[in-house]
Parts: C-alpha cells; sequence; structure tokens
C-alpha cells in the first residue's frame, strides 16, 4: 500500500485538527449571541445586492476549503441578508419569532443525528415526551396518538388521511377511491380556511370539489346556519358528508370558528371533526385567549403549529388525534426491514414512521422539549397574552387616527387595515397601501403582511412575536401615516 493510499483509508468526514474546530465553534457561538442580542440594530430585511447573489453562483465545488473560510463567506454573503422573521418588527404572514433554546436544540439534535423513524432511544422518548405534553396543553385524552410533524400543512394532511380512511367505511388502503366513491364525499370548511387543505384533498383523491366551502359571518366566522343548510342539501343530492374542518384563527384575521356549535354539528350527523390550529390552538396556554378557544378539545383531531405562535425554529407541527387505532391503521406498513425485536435498539410498540408519511424524521421534538422546559408553558402563555395585547393596542392607535381604517375585527393577534383618504377611489386607495407597504419593507423599519378583503387591500400586521415591543408600534404607524401623505398628495398635484 502507498503512502498516498494509506491516506485516502484513514480519511474521515470529520475536522483533521479538533482544536481549530472547536476555536472556530466556540466563534461561531459568539457572532450567534451577537446576532440575536442585536437584532433590534439591524433592518429587518435588505435585498440581497446581484454581487452577493453572484457569489453563490458557483460550480459544485469538488475540492476541499478550510472551514474558516466558508465561514466566512457564510458570514459576508449569507447572514446579512436575513427573512427577517426573528426581528422584533416582523409581522408578516404568520411566523415565530424563534428562540435561543430552539436553536440550540437543533444544534445538538444534528450533533447526536437520531433517526425519529422509530428504535429504543432517548430521542424517541423525548419525542413521545413532547406528545404528551401537546396533547395535556390540549386536553387530549392520554390515550390519543400524535406525531411531530414539518408543520400546520403536514398536520392537517395527516389528520384528514385518518378522518377520509375511517369515514368512506371501506378498506381505502386497499382498493383506493373508486368509481362508486369518486365525487361523493364531501368535507366542509369556511371561506377563511386555509388553503393547505384543499391541497391534502387533492393529494388524497378526493379532488378540491369535496371542500364546500361556507361563507363567513361579519367577523369572518363560519355561519352555522348555512352550514345545516349545506349539509341538509349535499345529502338531499346523495353526497355523503364525511368531515367538518373547524379553524382556530383563521390566516387573514384570526378568526376563530364556534368549535362548541362546530362539535355538536358533527356528532350529530356523525361527521369527523377536525380542527386546524396551526395559528391559534397553542393559544390555549393564554388566560384571555383560552375561553374563546372551548370546545377544541371536542375535536377528533387538532393540526397545530410550534413555529408559529410558540416560536420554535422551523420546522415544527404537530398533530393529534383521539382514535390512536384509526391513526395507526392509517399509516403504518411494517416490512421485513423494520420488522421490530423484543430487546435491543429495535424494539418498541409504537414507532413514529408508524404514524405519518416519513421514515426517516428529524429530532425536532429537542428543540421543543427544551425550549418548553427552559420556558415553562405559563411564560408561553404570557408571550402570548403580550401579543394579542399589543394587537388592541394598534388597533387603538388606528381609531386615534383619521387616516387609518380598520378593515375587519381584530382576531388574536392580526390586525387588518389600511391607510384612506376619503376623496380616493378604492383603486388608488390599494394602490397606495400596496406602496406603503413596500416602502416600509425596503427602509427595514418593519415587516407587514398584505391580503384582500372584500377585494380591498390590506395591510395585515401579524404580531406572532415575542420580541415586539408597543413602540414598536407608534413608529409604524408614524412611518405608514408619513409615506401615505407624502404618496397620496403627489396623487393629488
Ligand atoms: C400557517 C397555516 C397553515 C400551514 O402551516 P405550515 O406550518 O405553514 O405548513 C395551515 N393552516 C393555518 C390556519 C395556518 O395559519
Amino acid at each position: 500500500m502507498g503512502a498516498e493510499q494509506q491516506d485516502v483509508s484513514q480519511e474521515t468526514l470529520d475536522p483533521t485538527n479538533w482544536e481549530t474546530t472547536r476555536k472556530l465553534m466556540h466563534q461561531m457561538i459568539d457572532d450567534a449571541i451577537d446576532y440575536t442580542s442585536n437584532l433590534r440594530q439591524r433592518h429587518v430585511w435588505e435585498q440581497m445586492p446581484l454581487e452577493k447573489i453572484k457569489q453563490l453562483e458557483t460550480p459544485l465545488p469538488q475540492e476541499s476549503t478550510n472551514l474558516e473560510q466558508v465561514y466566512h463567506q457564510f458570514k459576508n454573503t449569507i447572514l446579512p441578508f436575513p427573512m427577517g422573521n426573528i426581528h422584533p418588527r416582523f409581522w408578516a404572514w404568520y411566523m415565530g419569532s424563534g428562540t435561543v433554546s430552539g436553536f440550540l436544540g437543533d444544534f445538538w439534535a444534528s450533533v447526536m443525528n437520531p433517526n425519529l423513524g422509530g428504535g429504543n432511544h432517548a430521542g424517541h422518548k423525548v419525542e413521545e415526551q413532547v406528545i404528551n405534553w401537546i396533547k395535556e396543553m390540549m386536553r387530549f385524552p392520554p390515550s390519543s396518538s400524535g406525531l411531530l410533524v414539518s408543520g400546520g400543512s403536514m398536520a392537517n394532511f395527516t389528520a384528514l388521511t385518518v378522518a377520509r380512511n375511517i369515514k368512506l367505511g371501506y378498506d381505502v388502503r386497499q382498493k383506493g377511491i373508486t368509481k362508486e366513491t369518486a365525487n361523493k364525499f364531501v368535507i366542509y370548511g369556511s371561506s377563511e380556511i386555509h388553503s393547505c387543505n384543499q391541497k391534502a384533498l387533492e393529494i388524497l383523491g378526493l379532488g378540491a370539489e369535496s371542500l364546500h366551502k361556507i361563507p363567513v359571518n361579519a367577523d369572518y366566522t363560519i355561519n352555522l346556519a348555512t352550514l345545516e343548510d349545506q349539509i341538509t342539501k349535499d345529502k338531499n343530492k346523495g353526497l355523503v358528508p364525511f368531515a367538518i374542518i373547524g379553524t382556530s384563527g383563521t390566516i387573514n384575521t384570526g378568526a376563530i370558528d364556534d368549535l362548541k356549535a362546530l362539535s355538536n354539528i358533527c356528532k350529530r350527523e356523525s361527521l369527523w371533526f377536525h380542527v386546524d390550529g396551526a395559528i391559534g390552538a397553542v393559544a390555549v396556554l393564554s388566560d384571555i385567549a383560552k375561553p374563546q378557544l372551548a370546545g377544541i378539545e371536542l375535536a377528533d383531531s387538532i393540526a397545530l403549529d410550534l413555529h408559529k405562535w410558540l416560536h420554535m425554529p422551523f420546522e415544527a407541527g404537530c398533530v393529534l388525534i383521539k382514535n390512536h387505532e384509526a391513526h395507526k391503521n392509517t399509516f403504518s406498513v411494517i416490512p421485513e426491514y423494520l420488522e421490530k425485536h423484543d430487546r435491543g435498539l429495535g424494539s418498541g410498540s409504537d414507532w413514529f414512521s408508524e404514524y405519518g408519511l416519513q421514515l426517516s424524521r428529524r429530532f425536532n421534538a429537542l428543540k421543543i422539549w427544551m425550549s418548553l422546559k427552559e420556558h415553562g408553558a405559563k411564560k408561553f402563555g404570557r408571550m402570548i397574552t403580550k401579543n394579542i395585547n399589543q394587537a388592541h393596542y394598534l388597533g387603538r392607535l388606528i381609531k386615534d387616527h383619521n387616516q387609518l381604517e380598520l378593515l375587519a375585527p381584530i382576531g388574536l393577534d392580526i390586525v387588518c387595515f389600511r391607510y384612506h383618504v376619503n376623496y380616493l377611489s378604492e383603486e388608488k386607495l390599494n394602490a397606495i397601501n400596496r406602496e406603503i407597504k413596500l416602502q416600509i419593507e425596503e427602509q427595514g423599519l418593519a415587516m407587514i403582511g398584505y391580503t384582500s378583503l372584500q377585494s380591498t387591500y390590506c395591510l395585515r400586521v401579524a404580531i406572532a412575536n415575542h420580541r415586539t415591543r408597543y413602540e414598536d408600534f407608534d413608529l409604524l404607524v408614524n412611518a405608514i401615516l408619513e409615506i401615505g401623505v407624502r404618496i397620496s398628495g403627489s396623487l393629488n398635484s
């Protein structure tokens, strides 16, 4: 064996010098702490310059580069241009802002790097424990099942798959959707339902048309009388209603459907009751939000997101299902290479891969376990309460200014409003508000969201942010008024 070959046979992907790596890792931790503790000093967002984008566009690296240099490139090219969602003034779409124990948990999850598909090891126990805590939070019985998933979309998909398999009344896993069942089964949700539910129904073979969207009341909750009418009409047409999806915290306005009433309709009609709680389910931790969520514990299944209002680093979602057996029967397949032993690493009865689509799964439970232990459920509840109070504070600022108009009731922590002057057309107002949003964004001052309600363009502030302070909204409102006056003045002249 030549000297060169000898080297290759000894080669691994580990550092050749652990001491240099240790120093670099210490540096990374220092940088991460500086970065996180100084967020407020940064712009929320900045357009990535072309020159930086070009620096990323390289051919596949064939040779090694030392990690210091790679890290240097990261710090120069990537780190300065974040999405901005951990900044105190990020209120767009609906995202959490991360936690320090969350990112440290993610780090250790990668160091240990277990596969949460199954097996007899501590990681598996940690995920079981985290799911048990979430059951306790949602007042689901200990006998229910659960799974950590990437987020609300996968949680809804997982629950709707179980609902479909149970409610179609035959072996859907074997037979699939047959001629007799196609275009026959219907499911209900409000017109404000999140689009991921439609995607799930498409993938499940039921088709987007199986989702009958029911109009909402003035407060954007599902209209119960119309829902009941629609169920009767559908049954008279020979269709088979099989489930209702209630939303606790709609994406547009944070509205919470009347969950108790939906549960009653489901009981009477023998329908599966699913709650899409991606935004609002965890608000049961807040004293002031909890009463609005009454009835969520009556659901057959809940989809919830921990990377939204519980601030876990992406990705962290969870699905809970009351009928444990139905959940397992929907997903469990055990080929010979996954058969279990009664002792050793390959033992254990309930492997997570039997409860969802994924076989290999990341140790996402660790960051949740660390964060919940560090802060405790009560503190997370206080953060949620603070955001709801901040939403109403912003609501008061809007009421105090003639040029601002609230466009929907404030649901949980979501405020939809616009800059408004009487003499301008709706079309011009839409254009002005879009421009206001973009200028605030390009100044790096704040990141606000947007949506359309009845064709009116809204500025939408969704405050799932534990770093936001009350005075941040004074700053926002002043900026909106200043930009609004400037651009509407130029339109007028
Ligand atoms: C965000 C959201 C989803 C989708 O969740 P992801 O975590 O983005 O997959 C589903 N439903 C509602 C109501 C949401 O707000």
